[in-house]
Order: structure tokens, then C-alpha cells, then sequence
């Protein structure tokens, strides 16, 4: 499975390298990543016993600047998943501009089978286990999948007492006490409400209250279907790793928000139906938004969706196999890169203001983040329709330009090729 991703994700490089102006060069450097560190953390569980985890931290490119990317705890974690996550990020980075490379890391372990002070030891020792390879020039993570500010706060704090000093930018999404920014908790969905507002009348026409579904009720996604909920849309269906609901007039999200805090899962909720079939794929929508993990359509479930677009909150939620099944139904899919590109955009605010030791009003976060998310996606999608490309090679197009301009400047043909002189 974890290979075929790494597979599927240069499949579809070698697709758009094909249509983009690249060199050689950057065709040889983006082959393969640039480091990988394999770690083992000794973790000390509350009932005495010494249990080891495996954690990985990638390197993939940093022609563009310093890797940046998030660190999951999953017990699918392996290194093939953690390259090809930090082999998107190299292309989302350079997608919306930011002056990163890419990067990612991940610890192989259930986070839900252990105590929260387990969890603290277990995210201090990691960051001990590759404190050598991360900095805020070097390589930045983030949170990912099941880490959030809290693990951000005991990493960057065991980072500190590393380094002998503070050093809030080695490290984003903290919490606000400690260098975090204003609106990072909610800037993948916020970032995903722009790309979707931009490309609304092209993927959706004119509809008055477009149906949602959702697949995946995390920070992401529970958040997406609340935005859209409020701006009018019928949220037809929503599902987390225990429960799928379903309503074809439109669920209450808030209710089923609160009902997650509260219990923490959607299992028999306050709102709609619960599917006995566990799965939300197949509810006829307008709009498919998966948010949880990658390949959940894949060649074996794409037939069965109904919808007319599909954006990837996810990191790859569609498989290469499953992206022609779509395309040969007539499904638009708005790729990962652009559609969950919002979170890694405010680290970069963040670790702007860190650098400056300045604080960022949520104003100014929501203000540049909507830039940077409208302009590019408007980018994307006259590149798309002007070279009848769909949305994914457009946008690997577009970030292909830019890394193409990086790579070339620090080699020989840069060097030899022009002028020179003042
Ligand atoms: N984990 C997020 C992503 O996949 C955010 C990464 C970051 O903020 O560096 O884009």
C-alpha cells in the first residue's frame, strides 16, 4: 500500500513533467529525497515497562528554502508514507510560493492507546531522537495527523531546552502562549473555504445550497463542514473512523461538533442517520471532501461515487488509479496541494513572526492567507483551462516552474549561460 503511494505520487510527477519547462537537473534532484532518518524512541509507559517507537523524519527538497512539513502519529506510519508526504509538501511549498522546501515526519504508534503523559514523553523523545536534523533554517515541522498545539507546545519546549535557549521558529502550530499564531488551528479549513469559494461557479454552477459530504471529522474536516454548513451549503453527510451519518436534507453541524467534543467520536449522534455501511463515499453529493487519510478512493470504491467534484482536504485521499475512474465519470478533483495548502501557508506566518519576534492580529492572518490562497488557485485554474489540463497537472505545472527556477539557479547552467558582470 505505502509503496504504491510513493509510486502514485511519481507517477503523476513524471505526468506533469512531462507538459512543464523543467531541466534535467531538476528532474535528477527531485528523484529521490534528500535525507531520511530513521529513529527508535525509547518511551517509558505509565505502568513501568520501557516500550521503543519507530519515528522518521524526511527531508525531501530544500532548493527553495528550509523542508517544512508536519509529524503524524498513525500506526500506518512507515518511511515509504512519510517520503511521499514529504514528496507533496516539496510541491504544495512551491505551489503557493513559500520560501520552504519539503518535509515530514511520523512516529509509528496508536496515539489513542496511550495516556497523555505517554504522549508527552513520547513527543519530547522524538524531537530528542532528530533534534540534529531540524532548526528553523534547516527543517520546520508542524502538526499532522493527530498531533496538534499541545504536542506542538512539548516538542518546542524539548527542543528549547536543547538548544539552550529559545528558538520558537524551529517548530509551528504551537500554541499562542508559546509563539503560535492566531487562526493556525483553523487555517487548513479556512484555506480549503477559499480555493472552494474561487472555483465555485466553475465546478459547481450556480447552485443555491450545493451538498457537501465529508469523509473525515478532524481539525480539517469537522471544521470545512461547519464553514460550509454557515455559508448555506447542505452537509449531507459526514463520517470519522468509528461512524458514517447521513441526512439528505442536511445535518446540524455544530450539533455534531459539540457531540464529537463530547464524546469523541460521531457514534450514535444527535443529528441524522448513522450508515450501517461505515462509509460516506457513495452518498450521492455535489461535492467530495475527503479529510482524513490517503488513498480512500481508490480503485476498488471510486465507481461508486456520485458527486460532481471532489477537493482533497487530505494529503493524497485519491489514488492515480482511482483519479482516472473519476475522470472517466466526469469528476473534477481539486488536488491536495492547493486544496489543504491554508495550514502550511499560516506556518509560514508564524514562523515569520517568530524570526521577527513580532505578533500577527488574526486580521492580518486571514487577510494574507486569503491572498495567497485566491491568487494562486486562480492560477491553477487559468493554467488548467488555458492548456486543457486538469486541475492536478496544472497545479503540478505551476509548482514545477518554481522548482525548476530554484534548481537551475544554483547549478552550472545558471553560472555559464548568461552575461555575468555588473
Ligand atoms: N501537516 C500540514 C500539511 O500537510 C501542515 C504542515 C505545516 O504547517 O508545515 O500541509
Amino acid at each position: 500500500m505505502t509503496d504504491d503511494l510513493l509510486e502514485d505520487a511519481t507517477a503523476r510527477f513524471a505526468e506533469a513533467s512531462a507538459l512543464a519547462t523543467m531541466s534535467d537537473d531538476t528532474r535528477e534532484r527531485l528523484t529521490r529525497p534528500a535525507s531520511v532518518l530513521k529513529v527508535s524512541i525509547p518511551v517509558r509507559l505509565d505502568n513501568g515497562e520501557l516500550q521503543t517507537f519507530a519515528g522518521y523524519r524526511v527531508r525531501y527538497d530544500d532548493t527553495r528554502g528550509p523542508a517544512k512539513g508536519g509529524i503524524r502519529f498513525h500506526p500506518s506510519v512507515t518511511a515509504e508514507e512519510v517520503t511521499t508526504l514529504a514528496f507533496w509538501m516539496t510541491f504544495k511549498t512551491a505551489l503557493l510560493d513559500l520560501p520552504f522546501g519539503g518535509g515530514k515526519g511520523g512516529v509509528t504508534v496508536d496515539p489513542k492507546t496511550l495516556s497523555n503523559s505517554e504522549l508527552e514523553r513520547l513527543s519530547r523523545g522524538y524531537i530528542a531522537a532528530v533534534a540534529d536534523v531540524i532548526g528553523p533554517d534547516v527543517d520546520i515541522p508542524a502538526p499532522d495527523v493527530a498531533t496538534n498545539q499541545l504536542v506542538m507546545g512539548w516538542m518546542a519546549t524539548e527542543y528549547d531546552k536543547i538548544a539552550r535557549g529559545h528558538v520558537p521558529a524551529v517548530l509551528t502550530g504551537k500554541p499562542l502562549a508559546l509563539g503560535g499564531i492566531q487562526g493556525r488551528d483553523s487555517a487548513t479549513s479556512d484555506g480549503a473555504f477559499h480555493v472552494i469559494q474561487v472555483l465555485r461557479d466553475r465546478v459547481l454552477g450556480d447552485l443555491e445550497h450545493p451538498r457537501a459530504v465529508v469523509q473525515g471529522f478532524g481539525n480539517a474536516g469537522s471544521q470545512l463542514a461547519r464553514s460550509l454548513h454557515d455559508d448555506g451549503w447542505k452537509v449531507v453527510a459526514v463520517s470519522d473512523s468509528r461512524a458514517a451519518i447521513h441526512d439528505p436534507d442536511g445535518l446540524d453541524v455544530p450539533v455534531l461538533q459539540q457531540h464529537k467534543e463530547d464524546t469523541g467520536s460521531l457514534s450514535s449522534p444527535p443529528s441524522g442517520e448513522e450508515l450501517n455501511s461505515g462509509t460516506v463515499l457513495d452518498v450521492p453529493c455535489d461535492a467530495l471532501i475527503p479529510s482524513a487519510l490517503e488513498g480512500a478512493i481508490h480503485a476498488g470504491n471510486a465507481a461508486v461515487v456520485d458527486c460532481r467534484v471532489v477537493f482533497e482536504v487530505a494529503n493524497g485521499p485519491v489514488t492515480a488509479d482511482a483519479d482516472k475512474i473519476l475522470d472517466a465519470k466526469g469528476i473534477e478533483v481539486v488536488p491536495d496541494i492547493l486544496v489543504n495548502a491554508g495550514g502550511v501557508t499560516v506556518s509560514w506566518f508564524e514562523w515569520i513572526a517568530n524570526r521577527s519576534g513580532d505578533r500577527w492580529s488574526g486580521a492580518m492572518v486571514a487577510e494574507r492567507l486569503a491572498e495567497r490562497m485566491t491568487t494562486e488557485t486562480r492560477y491553477v485554474a487559468d493554467l488548467a483551462d488555458g492548456r486543457g489540463l486538469k486541475l492536478r497537472t496544472a497545479a503540478y505545472v505551476h509548482a514545477l516552474e518554481r522548482l525548476t527556477a530554484a534548481v537551475d539557479a544554483t547549478g552550472t547552467s545558471a553560472m555559464f549561460g548568461s552575461e555575468g558582470g555588473i
